[in-house]
């Protein structure tokens, strides 16, 4: 008998879904290039209208990536020099890149070592240091669903609004998640999503958009996409970017968005699946009460470094792709070290958890198209490697 080398996992799977739709995608990408209105054309406010109907946001803004999302909604605000801006230190560097960019100062806070999620008290604590010092105004909190997995949203939106803080929802990798029955997107001032084709809902290069229910910031934040401009295209009133999603996209996610409920639920099926098949060896971040993760990312944590390079290895020897979400806490990269060290010059304390972390996490195949039998092969990988 001849060993017959394992069918390979695919740790994202685009080409599954594509070939469920690729009729629809040919017809609809067909009807763009015809139109010929590849910028702003019709598909771009369809897709927003579908937005706002599968988050229940008023205003949904297509933007031309979740970074660029992010940095519209802190423009919209004013966010710049001498302004706080608080997020986790354990989180995608596009979350802390955006306030430098705009001259403001990203203040790292730790994570909960649950959720993986901003840790509210340490939240707290890193706020009355930086009120204290009185050198940077408290001036925005970004929360991150890392993971899938939303954030204390109701407890971030009442710091915020004690403080007068803009609350912002980095929901780049968990637009379909639920918190208390609500889809993200509802909560926060704005939330930026990326459509980043990894992402849960993700196009065919670079998107995003901004859901809001506040009608004057989604009007801003159409005008900051197109230079700042006013009622007619050649009045500037203030400065903006070229933060435009393409036609292009936004008929690809036209396609793609009726799938995503379908989705969210075999994504949720499998993460339960994973639960089961690893139970007593290893575990993933637990919701807060009363959410649905997305399950954009299916991370699972380990004892050490040791362990975890021992089970990427057993893994990699068996055809199973691994990642790492993240290697390195942001306060440790060296774009952002030193950033770090003047945000509280008295001295920031530590942030244990999300340097811990940074050592244990290792993400594991997941996608709407894993079957059971890929989730048991990478189960028994894992408990062959321990
Ligand atoms: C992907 C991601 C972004 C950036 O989105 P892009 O569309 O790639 O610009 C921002 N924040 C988080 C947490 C992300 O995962």
């Amino acid at each position: 008998m001849t060993a017959e080398s394992p069918r390979p996992i695919a740790f994202f799977d685009m080409k599954a879904q594509q070939a469920l739709i690729r009729d629809q995608l040919d017809r609809r990408i067909a009807v763009v290039l015809e139109g010929g209105r590849f910028i702003q054309g019709p598909e771009v406010d369809e897709l927003e209208a579908e937005l706002c109907a599968f988050s229940g946001a008023k205003h949904a803004v297509g933007i031309s990536s979740g970074t660029d999302a992010l940095q519209i909604a802190m423009m919209a605000e004013g966010v710049g020099p001498g302004d706080a801006v608080f997020l986790p230190a354990f989180t995608y560097t596009a979350t802390a890149e955006v306030p430098l960019v705009l001259g403001a100062t990203p203040v790292f806070v730790d994570v909960d070592p649950v959720s993986f999620n901003i840790d509210l008290a340490d939240l707290e604590r890193r706020l009355a240091l930086v009120k204290a010092e009185g050198r940077l105004r408290p001036r925005a909190v970004v929360g991150v669903d890392l993971y899938g997995n939303p954030a204390d949203w109701p407890a971030i939106e009442a710091l915020c609004a004690r403080e007068g803080m803009f609350a912002l929802d980095d929901a780049a990798q968990a637009f379909g998640a639920t918190l208390n029955n609500r889809r993200l997107g509802t909560y926060a001032h704005a939330t930026a999503l990326s459509f980043y084709p990894t992402k849960t809902l993700g196009c065919y290069g670079d998107g995003g958009a901004l859901l809001t229910d506040d009608a004057d910031r989604a009007d801003l934040y159409r005008s900051l996409r197109t230079h700042g401009e006013g009622k007619t295209r050649y009045e500037v009133l203030r400065t903006g970017m070229n933060g435009r999603l393409d036609t292009i996209q936004a008929a690809i996610l036209l396609c793609k968005l009726p799938l995503l409920e379908d989705e969210l639920v075999a994504r949720n099926r499998t993460a339960a699946a994973y639960a089961k098949a690893l139970a007593g060896v290893v575990t993933a971040p637990t919701a807060v009460a009363g959410a649905t993760s997305a399950w954009g990312i299916y991370t699972v944590t380990l004892p050490d470094a040791d362990a975890r390079a021992r089970v990427q290895k057993a893994l990699s020897g068996r055809g199973i792709p691994s990642a790492i979400y993240y290697p390195r806490p942001l306060h440790h990269q060296p774009a952002y070290a030193t950033h770090h060290a003047g945000a509280i010059a008295t001295g920031a304390p530590p942030l244990p958890v999300s340097e811990a972390l940074c050592h244990q996490v290792l993400a594991l195949p997941m996608h709407p198209y894993l079957s059971e039998d890929d989730v048991g092969r990478i189960a028994e990988g894992i408990r062959a490697a321990l």
